[in-house]
């Protein structure tokens, strides 16, 4: 029975889930429960992976002009329900519907735009080999599964469809369980732009629905965007069946500032690298080196700005700082600020805020600023994933590469200076898969992100990502009589 709560997509349509599980989709700025979904049973899931074979098949014999062509026509589809679908994901994920409304569904359609318009051009190579030549093929792999996080929900669905869908494989993603609603939507907006049935599906719940995916022996990839920990679950899981990974796991990355930067855009670099999003951005520049000579003065201008910053109802539109994902997850970001106190000088914010108008059930944190003389505390080491920076200083470049690199993340860096000679020294020292020089977290759909070290593997946009969404097939052509010993 298809009923307005149904969340699974298959066949090209919603469906309801036979499970008996149920979990809550919340509006985390109001603390409120918006839908219940339904989880997916391993029957679910048999379904949806039998759905997206029956895809497989069509889409893969289809040509690659008519398959960019759909993938371009969902892009304007998205773009036209921008603030329809913005307004849902403000509801998922507590994030400012200013941002939603010029990035969040804007970055994922560019990403099937882009890899609509190369879908036409991939292709293989040809090898003279002296009379008999050899060619290769670039074939689809298959059923992709992509997991999604739940900061950049509907952004994170087209980075994974887009590529794997342009290379002729079908897709079943799992959104996470906090966020279930825009994949659907997306779905849908693949079905009315003419993708066959079956190549794009959804399949809700938590990890356990991840895990039976990831086990799965008929699919052939696994695209997780998530923590480290999932990560190696992800990819132990994986190994059974030698499926292949994409891992885009967390960070803790570093942002140097050297003496000459300009520190009006240093203070910018670094608040965009802490404070969009609530500071839930995977890869945000939470360790922020600044030289000695110029801290006070960039601690100064920094605090000014942070003052101003306006947290609010993130439906308002002069709202910059919106709700935390959960409660659970606030409270991970308090006991953290928690510890910050006692092993670093906090300088601003570091508390809950329940006076948000119309929200006072909300789950909201205040832009947080520590000072920390060491690298060695629990905030400057881990992950927090909310509003969280962390300022430390350095005199000597080659120490503060050194410090940049001390951390098993690798994810991303920024470095801000006039110097660029400067610039281009310290980032080809940096152990980070992503690096700006002179701005922090731009992620043009043309340019490859993706990790170093245990932030994963794997890259998602640009034209690398083709790679992990396709198999070279080779194939040599005898011209002659063989050549045989026998
Ligand atoms: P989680 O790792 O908790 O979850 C990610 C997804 O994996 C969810 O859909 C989750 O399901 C699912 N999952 C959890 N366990 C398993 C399992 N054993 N097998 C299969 N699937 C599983 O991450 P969050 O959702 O909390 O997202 C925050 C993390 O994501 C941060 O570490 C952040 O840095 C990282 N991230 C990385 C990005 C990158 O590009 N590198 C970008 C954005 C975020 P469910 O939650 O429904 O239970």
């Amino acid at each position: 029975m298809i009923k307005e709560n149904s969340f699974l997509y298959y066949d090209g349509a919603r469906h309801s889930a036979t499970s008996d599980h149920y979990f809550d989709n919340i509006d985390p700025a109001k603390g409120k429960v918006i839908h219940t979904v339904q989880s997916a049973s391993l029957d679910d899931v048999e379904v949806v992976v039998r759905s997206a074979a029956a895809g497989f098949q069509i889409w893969s014999a289809m040509s690659p002009t008519e398959r960019g062509r759909i993938l371009r026509k969902a892009a304007d589809i998205l773009r036209a329900r921008n603030e329809e679908i913005a307004r849902i994901e403000v509801e998922d994920t507590g994030k400012p519907l200013s941002e939603a409304l010029s990035v969040d569904i804007h970055s994922g359609a560019d990403a099937l735009e882009y890899y609509g318009g190369i879908a036409a051009s991939l292709h293989g190579e040809h090898y003279d080999l002296g009379g008999s030549f050899a060619y290769t093929r670039r074939e689809p792999l298959g059923i992709c599964v992509g997991i999604g996080a739940w900061n950049y929900p509907i952004q994170i669905a087209c980075w994974k469809s887009a590529p794997a869908l342009a290379c002729g494989n079908s897709m079943i993603f799992k959104p996470a369980e906090l966020s279930p609603r825009s994949a659907v939507l997306l779905a849908e907006i693949f079905t009315e732009a003419g993708l066959p049935n079956g190549v794009f599906n959804v399949a809700q719940g938590k990890a356990d629905v991840g895990q039976m995916l990831t086990r799965h022996p008929e699919i052939q990839k696994i695209s997780l965007t998530g923590e480290v920990g999932t990560g190696k679950k992800v990819m132990a899981d994986a190994a059974n069946t030698l499926k292949h990974v994409t891992l885009e796991l967390g960070g803790k990355s570093p942002l140097i500032i050297f003496e000459d930067a300009d520190l009006d855009e240093a203070v910018n670099g670094a608040m965009i690298a802490n404070f969009y999003t609530q500071g839930e951005i995977c890869s945000n520049g939470t360790r922020v080196y600044v030289a000695e000579s110029v801290k006070t003065v960039f601690l100064e201008k920094l605090i000014a700005k942070t003052k101003l910053l306006k947290l609010g109802d993130p439906m308002e539109m002069s709202t910059q700082v919106g709700a935390l994902i959960s409660e659970g997850h606030m409270k991970k970001v308090l006991q953290y600020i928690e510890q910050g106190k006692k092993e670093a000088r906090l300088i601003i914010g570091g508390n809950q805020r329940t006076d948000v108008e119309g929200c006072s059930k909300g789950y909201f944190v205040t832009p947080t600023i520590f000072e920390a003389k060491v690298d060695t505390a629990n905030i400057v080491q881990e992950e927090i994933f909310g509003p969280v920076m962390t300022v430390l200083s350095f005199t000597e470049e080659k120490d503060v590469i050194e410090r940049a690199n001390n951390t098993v993340y690798g994810l991303a860096a920024g470095v801000f200076t006039r110097d660029l000679a400067r610039a281009h020294r310290v980032v080809n020292q940096l152990e980070a898969g992503m690096c700006w020089i002179n701005n922090y977290n731009l992620t043009p759909v043309e340019i490859p992100f993706g990790p170093y070290k245990q932030s994963g593997m794997g890259k998602e946009n640009g034209l690398a990502t083709l790679n992990a969404y396709s198999q070279l097939k080779t194939v040599y052509v005898e011209m002659d009589k063989i050549d045989s010993p026998f």
